[in-house]
């Protein structure tokens, strides 16, 4: 008898994570991987906000325990941040700075949730929506965006799903994993729903604002009515090249700020300390880093798309944001080759990870078994030796 909780054991790994720890593996017996299946950007942290960790280490005033929520200077370039670019109006108690994104919705969900409790997860969603959670005990209820509008989600399919149980509703844009980006007349539609139901609470994912080719970053909290009941997240890992910083934060409505402050309270303390300081260099600092690197990825997304475009049996739509490509393959479900029979995209994946050397992610991770994940967070190198390399293997199943 296994002596785990069902709450561990009812959850999976995360799928994002177990491929790269796969390809890591791989290299480390002499393989050659090329690794598209974590997003991550392949650039270094800017200097200056390097910089800001170094004089905080140099100052030796930055050692003890920060506050549980963050530095309060840092709450307060958050704050204009906010304001400055999404006209949010959140003040630095309704901040709370994490462990990265990832621990901020955590934090939320489980200061919000009962049993029972459901939230409607926009699907294809970030693989760790789900598995947070059941882990605080909610019911998610995925409503899936359509392939033809771009895997999003319309007004009526959110309308139609909302319940009587319904706490929350949570999306990514631009999403993680299909690139997406909604409309400020979509985010307005989608308000227009909500406004009937001031009881939901709206959790809108913007950590890959900064990456976005299709024009200016919408908030859905600073349209009419929405600032009250949205939290909205944020981090530095996808806009400053901060992955292994680990700083993310929310502003929030004061009562959510304030239990996820409990929560992270219980759990982890506040967040590395010199991690703020370099978190506040690049809140203070130009965004000529970002804007370079997100330059790089619109030039991969090009060269992706063309390359993918001549894969047969790829489906593959063009994302206004993010770093990810997110085609349906389903029509490789079937085909076998040399005895390997592909009964599922996680099979393809396999699949090619073996044969071709490149990690990808199923989309069942993010909620859509048709589809696989590539993160063109890479060199064009990679990119092109990848794609090449996927496109023997996969002329080989019939
Ligand atoms: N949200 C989305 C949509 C993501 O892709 C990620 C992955 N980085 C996160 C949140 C969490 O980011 P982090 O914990 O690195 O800040
Ligand atoms: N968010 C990134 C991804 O989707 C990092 C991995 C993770 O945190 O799951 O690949």
């Amino acid at each position: 008898m296994t002596q785990l909780s069902k709450r561990i054991t009812n959850i999976p790994e995360s799928a994002t994570l177990a491929m790269t720890a796969k390809a890591r593996e791989m290299r480390e017996k002499g393989v050659d991987v090329i690794s598209l299946s974590i997003g991550e950007p392949d650039f270094k942290t800017p200097k200056h906000i390097q910089q800001g960790a170094i004089n905080a280490i140099n100052e030796e005033k930055y050692f003890a325990y920060p506050p549980v929520n963050g530095y309060l200077d840092l709450r307060q370039a958050i704050s204009e941040k906010f304001k400055r670019e999404n006209n949010l109006e959140y003040s630095p108690d309704q901040i709370v700075v994490s462990n990265g994104a990832k621990q901020s919705i955590a934090n939320v969900f489980m200061a919000i949730l009962d049993p029972g409790d459901e939230v409607i997860v926009f699907t294809p969603y970030w693989v760790s929506y789900s598995a947070m959670i059941l882990l605080a005990e909610g019911s998610p209820v995925f409503v899936n965006g359509s392939f033809e509008n771009d895997f999003k989600v319309t007004a009526e399919q959110l309308e139609a799903a909302i319940t009587s149980k319904t706490k929350a509703v949570i999306f990514s844009s631009p999403c993680n994993p299909t690139g997406s980006v909604f409309t400020n007349d979509e985010l307005e539609k989608i308000s227009g729903v909500l406004r009937q139901h001031p009881e939901i609470v709206i959790v809108a994912d913007e950590i890959y604002e900064h990456i976005n080719f299709s024009g200016k970053h919408v908030s859905i909290g600073a349209l009419e009515g929405m600032q009250d009941r949205t939290v909205t997240v944020n981090g530095f890992s996808k806009g400053f090249a901060m992955t292994g910083w680990r700083v993310g934060y929310i502003g929030a409505p004061t009562w959510i700020a304030k239990a996820s402050n409990k929560m992270q309270g219980q759990y982890t303390s506040g967040n590395c300390s010199i991690s703020q300081r370099a978190a506040l260099a690049a809140l203070n600092g130009p965004l000529d880093a970002t804007i370079e690197m997100t330059k790089a990825y619109r030039s991969r997304r090009q060269l992706v798309y063309d390359l993918l475009k001549e894969i047969p049996g790829f489906e593959v739509n063009m994302p206004e944001g993010a770093f990810y490509f997110f085609p349906n393959v389903k029509s490789y479900i079937g085909k076998s080759n040399n005895g390997i029979t592909i009964n599922s995209v996680g099979d393809l994946c396999m699949f090619l990870l073996e044969d071709a050397h490149v990690s990808l992610v199923t989309g069942e991770a993010f909620g859509d078994p048709d589809c696989l994940r590539l993160s063109y967070a890479a060199s064009e190198d990679d990119l092109r030796t990848a794609i090449a390399n996927m496109k023997e293997s996969l002329a080989k199943l019939s």
